[in-house]
């Protein structure tokens, strides 16, 4: 609890820090190439400054993973924390309030907390390994939604792969891209959504890592596209597709993309 706890710290720091930034286009100027190979914009280099001094200057952990600076060996052990200081980022220089900051904590490899602040609505998700998922204190669930036909999913990959994307585009109720892939995890675990589907193979660990437990955590399963288990590396160059809902829609959404 105490990491959930100083997370909530992170967030209004990086509230406090970004503020100025947000809907302007000085928070979307250029600033450097990222580790995971896309443009550092100036608020994602603020958020990411203030989010690393914190943890480091309070011991949390030995090694941060986050999207812009790469690999951070802080300590001789194992604990993890993997950053995306700004998800969103284009949502948040042109004013469209729907962010986050997105962390999540790692021991020995095994993710075992995540937390993602919606740093415009001021809503806190977060898990803790086997002991559910929570919205600003409150435990959330997935839907139940049990049709596709009734779904509202955000489905990414139109041009990577437009043959099934389109397919079960036209198949779903309502197609929804919000643009923040840890919030939109989030949505699925507190059933605003019922399904977030990526096939674009862009996903990195650090905007993953922490949506998955919180969906997870909330009943939901968390897959490729293939429906095989996620496993990240430690690395933020590598993307990765993914499909999570709920038990029912999962398999629905699995046999659409084959
Ligand atoms: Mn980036
Ligand atoms: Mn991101
Ligand atoms: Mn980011």
């Amino acid at each position: 609890m105490t990491f959930i706890r100083s997370c909530d710290e992170i967030a209004t720091l990086v509230e406090e820090h970004t503020r100025d930034l947000v809907g302007r286009s000085a928070g979307g100027a250029y600033v450097k190439m990222g580790a995971d190979g896309t443009p550092t914009k100036q608020i994602d280099q603020v958020a990411e400054d203030v989010v690393v001094d914190y943890l480091l200057e309070n011991d949390l952990c030995d090694r941060i993973i986050s999207e812009e600076r790469g690999k951070l060996q802080a300590g001789p052990g194992d604990r993890t924390v993997f950053l995306d200081p700004i998800d969103g980022t284009f949502n948040a220089v042109s004013g469209i309030p729907f962010y986050s900051v997105s962390l999540a904590y790692a021991e020995a490899g095994s993710i075992c907390e995540g937390y993602v602040k919606d740093l415009a609505h001021d809503e806190a998700f977060y898990a803790t390994k086997g002991s559910g998922a929570f919205l600003n204190g409150t435990r959330v669930h997935v839907a139940s939604t049990a049709y596709l036909e009734e779904s509202s999913i955000s489905v990414y990959g139109r041009k990577f792969n437009p043959g099934t994307v389109l397919k079960l585009g036209q198949k779903i109720r309502r197609w929804r891209l919000l643009g923040a892939s840890s919030l939109e995890l989030c949505y699925v675990a507190c059933g605003r959504i019922d399904g977030f589907v990526d096939v674009r193979e862009t996903l990195r660990v650090t905007d993953a890592a922490a949506g998955m437990i919180i969906c997870e955590e909330a009943g939901g399963i968390v897959s490729d596209h293939t429906g095989e288990p996620i496993s990240f590396p430690e690395e933020v160059t590598v993307g990765k597709s993914m499909v999570a809902s709920n038990r029912t829609l999962h398999h629905k959404i699995i046999e659409y993309l084959r």
